[in-house]
């Protein structure tokens, strides 16, 4: 079973921020390490050990909270296709994340298979999340497994989720009833067990429904399921729509009349994962449909940062109805050697400054004199410089408050303020990354004694995602965000030729986080189509949302 109380301590949580004491259960217990973890596991040992969970319908956000707690503690989570990677990211580093594709390519090869890994997992103590698209018990199979899990004596628990025919509803602006026009909605299989001889949906009974029908896994018989509805005189007029992938930056509706919906599917050419609709309230969609109203709806925006550091931007792009593309092209790694940062943070006293360059820069510092066993009050006097507002943030998540934050978030302009308020003599300790640039000690040192210690290491990542790749290639991803130098110099220098066409003609645009990457990225040759003001996150989006509009 997970051990909470080896949980690691060096960085952060999947969105980059994660709150310090917030696993109040590890550090707060890691006096008493013994004692704490057989009480830990007493607790754990009351819940079930198998979480059969609904995932929603796709959008991370539409996720509940219980399904977040059971995923934090997950040792293995089995999950489905539809199932977004930003979800995952929910459970542990290094938990166990099974795809159920990858057990067998057959969806009906696969069920034995599943039980088998579940009940498997339980017995061998851990704790098992299995996760489902939408909703468990809405056509997703939950009942089976939580039979299976019963009969095997495995204790379980349930976590309803959003499913897609809410997303869909809401996110498609199809008011599943409403007082004027429904009073009433069914949720219909189009796909029934294939092994069966007979329909054993009453089609009749469906076409004199009063109300909304929402008619899952209905793409690929939609033509007889049409016919059948018109057989038993549903009205050809009946308002319709078609929705595919619901919640996400790539939802894409069909509107138009039960008649000639098949038709409008097939021109537009839609397919699964959708949901039919079918009643009055689809009528009432042009009023409703806020989400593909997002200003940016739709766009497919590739994200460099390293993955620790993506969550915040990619978070804004889907809250936005963007389609965000994760491909981190640099990775932060403990520094190669802490001696010199140790014998900084035992020096502290004698340190007049101590600046930060990234919130990345302040969680390690920290996080390295709390492990050293020191706490805050190691800090003395010495006075914080932050580079920007996410930087001071992550000061502030440790209860610290930055003396200094520049009018504008880069090296020159930290540089700059410093010096009006360092005195000759006075000794500054910059906390930074093994690589980067060398303004702030180039400039301070002219004033002042200045120390450098590399608090984490920022090396290439290895292997650039082929799937995202391959995306780039065929030109399915519009913008590249570039939030440093360093990344816009590590990406530009490794695309290959077909991608590189794609930049230099324009169908893929950089956007950049500052003018100082701005430059790299016209150094190595390119065009900037936008530039954020503010370098952060909400700088790059802002850029962004300006050049759509
Ligand atoms: N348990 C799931 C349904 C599983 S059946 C739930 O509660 O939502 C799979 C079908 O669900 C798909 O064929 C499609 O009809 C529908 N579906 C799932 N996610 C969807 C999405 N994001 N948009 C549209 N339809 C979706």
């Amino acid at each position: 079973m997970r051990n909470r109380l080896q949980s690691d301590t060096f960085m952060v949580s999947p969105d980059g921020g994660g709150l310090p004491g917030q696993n109040e259960n590890i550090r707060g217990a890691s006096n008493d390490q013994t004692c704490s973890q057989k009480a830990y596991n007493n607790l754990m040992s009351l819940l079930p050990p198998v979480f059969l969970v609904g995932a929603g319908p796709g959008h991370p956000g539409l996720l509940t909270l219980r399904a977040v707690e059971c995923l934090r503690q997950a040792d293995l989570v089995l999950f489905d296709k539809l199932v977004s990677p930003l979800i995952l990211e929910h459970a542990p580093a290094d938990a166990e994340k099974i795809c159920v594709a990858e057990i067998a390519p057959h969806h009906d090869q696969r069920i034995v298979p599943i039980h088998e890994t579940m009940i498997a997992a339980a017995r061998a103590g851990r704790r098992v999340v299995r996760l489902k698209g939408g909703d468990p018990y809405v056509f997703g199979r939950g009942a089976e497994e939580a039979e299976v899990l019963h009969a095997a004596g495995i204790p379980f628990e349930v976590v309803p989720g959003v499913t897609a025919a809410l997303g869909a509803a809401a996110y498609a602006g199809i008011s599943l009833t409403h007082r004027a026009c429904a009073s009433a909605v069914a949720f219909v299989t189009g796909h029934e067990n294939p092994h069966k001889p007979e329909s054993i949906l009453d089609w009749n009974a469906l076409a004199r429904f009063p109300g909304t029908l929402v008619i899952y896994m209905g793409m690929s018989r939609l033509d007889r399921i049409v016919a059948a509805l018109i057989a038993a005189n549903k009205d050809p007029l009946t308002p319709a729509a078609a929705v595919q992938c619901a919640t996400l930056g790539q939802q894409r509706t069909v509107v138009g009349t039960l008649g000639d919906l098949p038709r409008l599917v097939r021109e537009e050419g839609l397919a699964a994962p959708a949901l039919l609709l079918i009643g009055a309230v689809v009528a009432q969609r042009d009023t409703l449909a806020w989400f593909e109203r997002q200003p940016l709806f739709g766009k497919r925006i590739l994200v460099t940062r390293p993955r620790q550091q993506a969550g915040a931007l990619v978070h804004r792009l889907v809250e936005l109805g963007a389609v965000p593309f994760v491909l981190p092209t640099v990775e932060i790694r403990e520094p190669q050697d802490w001696q010199p940062v140790d014998d900084a943070i035992h020096a502290l006293r004698h340190y007049d400054w101590l600046v930060f360059t990234s919130a990345n820069g302040v969680r390690s510092f920290l996080g390295r004199l709390e492990s050293l066993g020191f706490d805050l009050r190691a800090l003395g006097n010495v006075r914080l410089a932050a580079i920007g507002p996410k930087t001071a943030e992550a000061l502030r998540d440790f209860r610290l408050k930055a003396d200094l934050v520049p009018a504008r978030y880069q090296s020159e302009d930290l540089a700059a303020e410093l010096l009006t308020q360092v005195k000759p003599k006075q000794r500054v300790l910059l906390a930074r990354a093994d690589r980067g640039r060398d303004v702030l000690r180039e400039t301070l040192s002219q004033v002042c004694q200045v120390e450098q210690v590399a608090v984490y290491s920022q090396v290439d990542a290895l292997d650039l995602d082929e799937d995202v790749m391959n995306a780039l290639r065929r030109g399915e991803i519009e913008f590249i965000t570039l939030t440093s130098s360093n990344i816009a110099k590590s990406l530009l220098t490794r695309l290959d030729a077909t991608c590189l066409r794609r930049i230099e003609n324009g169908e893929i645009k950089l956007v950049s986080i500052s003018r100082v990457t701005s430059a790299e990225i016209e150094t190595l040759g390119y065009k900037v189509a936008a530039e954020a003001t503010e370098a952060t996150a909400e700088g790059i989006v802002d850029a962004l949302t300006k050049w759509v509009r």
